[in-house]
């Protein structure tokens, strides 16, 4: 791991120096609509084992296998459930992971130990493009150091990734801003393990949708839990972080006092003008979505110590959100109404 790392924009030739660099078990960053990918052959156990060095990720949690057409599915997976087969049609390619048992093509270190395999289809067109070109599906997880906010550009991947990778794609700002939505086929329920773009409210056309209680609970200690990456601390910058559960002016008025001693502090309001501690992090739980990762990299850029989040709606693409803010916040989450 001593790279000079290069950053190139998305065009013709960087998707065949990437394409090159995968074939040959290297690890390249690469854009996508959620946030951007730390990339390996998922088929290649030593080119994947690179992914969890690089990131300082636990190895027992597992990655999601990114593929580009419907036909790279069934050589990875046991079985495929209608349910998955009609989510596929509707919200493929884009924000959405599926569950399944994963065939013996599927490498150990990949899976994180387990028999089931988590797969998606981006939408990203410099993510397919790399895909394609490589013709054998990818392993990616969020290309930041492991527990640090996932990155939303380029910039962030290359502040983790620099000198640890060979090459970083760049393809813009992630239009999604948060990882995808993971479910699993559970009782005959769309199980919600992690919320995304793709929200309950969308699955929910397809059948009963239930969430996993990991989402917005803090699994106990020991607890098993159905996703692994549920139990790590993720997300987080050198701030500390609190969501704020107040709205508007009683959201604004506590931060203005606590920054009346509290020097090193920065309140990220939804829709908030923004002046002296208070940034905006949008009013829409889209635009919020987009923001966070790339706020709470900011903060710390900032020199914050602390970092106060207002509350966010907790339905369609809010869940997702506070479930990105309940993790970066370690569950500390302040009371005012
Ligand atoms: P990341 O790669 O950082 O976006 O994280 C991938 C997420 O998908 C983690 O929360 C994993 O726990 C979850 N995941 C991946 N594979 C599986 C699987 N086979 N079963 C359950 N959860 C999975
Ligand atoms: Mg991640």
């Amino acid at each position: 791991m001593n790279f000079d790392t290069r950053l190139m924009p998305y065009d013709r030739e960087s998707v065949s120096e990437a394409a090159e660099l995968l074939k040959r078990g290297e690890l390249v960053a690469v854009p996508t609509e959620t946030v951007y990918g730390l990339a390996a052959n998922a088929l290649n156990e030593n080119a994947v084992k690179k992914i969890f060095l690089a990131k300082g990720r636990p190895q027992d949690n597992p990655l999601i296998v990114h593929i580009a057409s419907m036909k790279m599915l069934p050589p990875l997976v046991r079985e495929i459930p209608d349910t998955a087969k009609a989510l596929a049609e509707r919200f493929w390619g884009g924000p959405l992971t599926m569950i399944f048992p994963k065939s013996d093509k599927i490498p150990s270190v990949t899976s994180g130990g387990l028999d089931t395999v988590a797969v998606r289809m981006p939408s990203n067109e410099a993510a397919r493009e790399i895909i394609k070109k490589c013709g054998f599906p990818l392993a990616a997880p969020s290309a930041n150091l492991s527990g640090k906010p996932s990155p939303t550009t380029a910039r962030h991947v290359f502040d983790d990734m620099n000198g640890r990778i060979p090459l970083i794609i760049d393809g813009g700002e992630c239009a999604v801003g948060v990882e995808s939505t993971v479910v699993c086929f559970k009782g005959g329920k769309i199980h919600i393990l992690r919320p995304g773009g793709i929200t309950a409210e969308m699955l929910s056309e397809f059948g009963g949708v239930e969430v996993d209680k990991a989402v917005t609970a803090q699994p106990e200690k020991g607890e098993r839990v159905l996703s692994p990456g549920m139990k790590y601390k993720h997300y987080s910058p050198k701030a500390d972080v609190y969501v704020v559960n107040a709205h508007g002016r009683a959201f604004e008025e506590y931060c203005v006092k606590r920054s009346r001693y509290e020097s090193k502090l920065i309140a990220l309001g939804a829709g908030i003008a923004e002046r002296g501690v208070f940034l905006d992090y949008g009013k829409t739980p889209e635009i919020q979505a987009q923001r966070l990762f790339a706020l709470l990299r900011r903060a710390d850029e900032l020199g914050a110590k602390t970092v106060l989040v207002e509350m966010p709606e907790q339905n369609g693409m809010g869940l997702a959100v506070y479930n990105r803010l309940l993790r970066a916040a370690g569950f500390k989450v302040i009371e005012l109404e």
